[in-house]
């Protein structure tokens, strides 16, 4: 049902459903800004912290300006380590400041999980001392121009300046004051995020790269950080904490969300997620959302994926064959049945479909 809806909805509906994907959660991207507007007067930003265990936070956004994920805080004996600085500079010095609130240890290492804007724009401003761990291909991406003119910002920043017009359009024509003052909110943080991307912003890329596997070790705590081979980039890194049974996984599975495909392998995706089954995890922490806990959730939370994944990429690939194009690939995918799982986002956007061909025709290969 939901997939029926879903394909006889424009692309400017889709290009909306996507910025939520990205986002990952059911609240709209710009809806947490104006909460925080409200709360914080425009003063320092701080994430809030929720405790998972005795030494894992989930940290998020409360509103910064940026597309932003899920960062997760391990603290340690005598420093910390996180992941993901998140969409911006203004939302990683947030992320430090929400960090603080939780305990006074240094944070000695970030990894970034992949390239993407809603994950490692903020390096940038992380202090000098912060080991920024990456991927080979992140740290390629991020230095190059896939970081500013790639499909993934190309195709989340172009709709932002009519949404913000129509934002701006709607709210002179809002009789109703409060729904006036949200969209007014709506389209100040549209415009803030927007700001975020234009020009000539900055960026940092990881000062220490991961080509297969690394450990760090924090007193007696290992952190191994691997590459689990290509999913939802060509260069995820995995942060896998033995002593914890806990993983920090990045964008490659969720709990209830597909996540933006636009650089992604679906070809290679459910192979790829077959290395987090013998780590016996019990707790796997998302860049979006929240964390899946237990064995048998996990289990299957990778199984949903590796289906979905398989499926869409069957189907895109039949439709190819027959010798459709792409935009009409989308319109009669049957995904509907993965919907229980992860609702609307079982509809993909365009440049997910697009990618798939590019796969096939062997156009997919940056690195
Ligand atoms: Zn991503």
């Amino acid at each position: 049902m939901i997939g029926r809806l879903a394909r006889r909805q424009g692309s400017r509906r889709l290009s909306l459903l996507a910025l939520v994907v990205l986002a990952g959660g059911a609240s709209l991207w710009w809806a947490p800004a104006f909460e925080a507007a409200a709360q914080n007067g425009g003063s320092l930003a701080r994430h809030r912290m929720t405790r998972i265990t005795d030494t894992i936070y989930r940290a998020d956004a409360p509103g910064t300006p940026g597309i932003n994920s899920t960062s997760w805080v391990f603290v340690n004996e005598t420093d910390v380590l996180v992941t993901d600085s998140e969409g911006s500079p203004a939302s990683a010095r947030s992320l430090l400041e929400g960090i603080k609130t939780i305990t006074n240890k240094p944070v000695k290492y970030l990894v970034d999980t992949h390239f993407h804007l809603d994950h490692a724009y903020g390096n940038a401003a992380l202090p000098a001392d912060v080991q920024i761990i990456g991927h080979d291909f992140t740290r390629k991406a991020l230095l190059g121009r896939e970081a500013r003119e790639g499909t993934t910002i190309k195709w989340f920043t172009t709709p932002m300046p009519d949404r913000i017009a129509g934002l701006k359009k709607q709210a002179a024509a809002e009789a109703d004051p409060a729904k006036k003052t949200t969209l007014e909110a709506q389209a100040a943080a549209a415009e803030a995020t927007l700001a975020v991307y234009s020009g000539d912003f900055p960026l940092q890329a990881p000062n220490v790269t991961v080509a297969r596997t690394m450990s760090v070790w924090s007193g007696t705590k290992e952190f191994r950080i691997f590459w689990p081979g290509r999913a939802h980039t060509a260069g995820d890194l995995v942060v896998y904490v033995p002593s914890e049974r806990a993983a920090a996984t990045g964008d490659i599975v969720f709990k209830a969300t597909v996540g933006w495909q636009g650089d992604a392998f679906p070809n290679e995706q459910a192979e790829t997620l077959e290395t987090l089954r013998p780590l016996n995890l019990d707790l796997l922490l998302p860049g979006h959302g929240e964390h899946v806990q237990g064995t048998a959730a996990i289990a299957q939370a990778i199984s949903s994926m590796q289906a979905y994944v398989r499926d869409e990429f069957t189907q895109v690939a039949a439709a190819k064959k027959a010798g459709l194009s792409p935009d009409a690939a989308l319109k009669q995918l049957s995904l509907s049945k993965h919907a229980p799982v992860y609702g609307q986002s079982v509809t993909p956007t365009l440049p997910a479909v697009q990618r798939i061909y590019d796969i096939i025709d062997g156009k997919a290969e940056l690195n």
